[in-house]
């Protein structure tokens, strides 16, 4: 099914991102994560494409594996990372064969190493080119697109961040998932800049429950998310004690869940880590 045929429906479209494990115990764990999240009855889940397409085979292996073996919908993440559009139509019809429906098409990040991205000669420079690319060979999907509530880290600022996600909204991308936030207000005021400049498509927030307060640093200064001042005090108090971190994760994603789809968000999607409890307990929290 297309991801896009789900909105507008009673039901928040509720979604769990996963990264494909390195070794094949970890992607048996993985799979079995995946098993335990299913009585959850997901929407769909999406699989993430590894820095430089390093998990090209293993995203397409897991989305069609997921989808077949276990009957839940999915979505594979694509980048333009070192690879030209060659290299990414044969990604695309190999998605295409194994009926993969759904493509989260990205740009990327640069390279470890490299502080720019750099397109590959033949390739591409920005996820609107590969949005396009993928309209205009004719393969029709459904497709995602990243967006930045608090603005991308390379953006100059957040109006012409906006401006280019325009770009790729109106190259044909059928719905929105934003990078993870902890303040529901850069989300809402997000989605009023991007009605007001005439996107009118589904954003759906992107959620990551806290549970380890190293890594959540690490993320965020990657990504540029920022961590409010009351979620950061109280994760200083209980930050010796791992349970009571993992809680406060839990408790805070849960409220954060809670006010998004009672103020009109059209679903969330997980990033899991690859961890079902914490996605786990907030959704039984919240009876979704
Ligand atoms: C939901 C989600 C899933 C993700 N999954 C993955 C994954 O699986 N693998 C992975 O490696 N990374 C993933 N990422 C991270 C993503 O690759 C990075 O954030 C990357 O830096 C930007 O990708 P993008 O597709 O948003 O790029 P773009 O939309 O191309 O934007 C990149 C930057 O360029 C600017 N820009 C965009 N278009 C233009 C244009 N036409 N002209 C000039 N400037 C422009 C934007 O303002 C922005 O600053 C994900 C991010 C999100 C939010």
């Amino acid at each position: 099914m297309k991801i896009n045929e789900l909105f507008g429906r009673s039901e928040p479209v509720v979604s769990f991102e996963f990264f494909p494990p390195k070794t094949p115990e970890g992607t048996e764990k993985l799979y079995a994560t995946v098993e335990q999240l299913k009585v959850l009855r997901p929407s769909f889940v999406s699989v993430t494409y590894g820095a430089g397409g390093s998990t090209r085979q293993s995203t397409i292996d897991l989305v069609s594996r997921i989808k077949k073996d276990l009957g839940v919908e999915t979505m594979a993440h694509l980048t333009c990372v070192g690879s030209t559009r060659e290299e990414i139509r044969v990604v695309l019809q190999r998605l295409q064969e194994a009926g993969i429906e759904n493509v989260l098409p990205l740009r990327g990040d640069p390279p470890q190493g490299e502080s720019e991205f750099c397109k590959v000669e033949g390739g591409f420079g920005y996820a609107n080119e590969l949005v396009e690319f993928i309209g205009d060979e004719g393969f029709g999907f459904c497709l995602g697109g990243a967006c930045y509530p608090e603005g991308h880290v390379e953006s100059v600022d957040l109006e012409s961040d906006l401006s280019n996600l325009m770009k790729k909204v109106e190259a044909g991308v059928d719905f929105l998932i934003t990078q993870l936030f902890f303040d529901n207000k850069d989300y809402f005021s997000f989605v009023g800049r991007a009605r007001d400049a005439g996107i009118d498509l589904p954003i759906v927030p992107g959620l990551m429950p806290i549970t380890n307060v190293a890594q959540v640093e690490r993320f965020t200064k990657m990504c540029g998310s920022k961590i409010p001042p009351e979620l950061m005090r109280r994760l200083e108090i209980v930050q010796d004690d791992p349970s009571a971190v993992v809680a406060t994760g839990v408790y805070w994603a849960a409220s954060q869940c809670r006010q998004l789809l009672d103020q009109g968000a059209p679903g969330v999607h997980f990033y899991t880590l690859n961890k079902s409890s914490a996605t786990m307990a907030i959704h039984t929290s919240l009876g979704l």
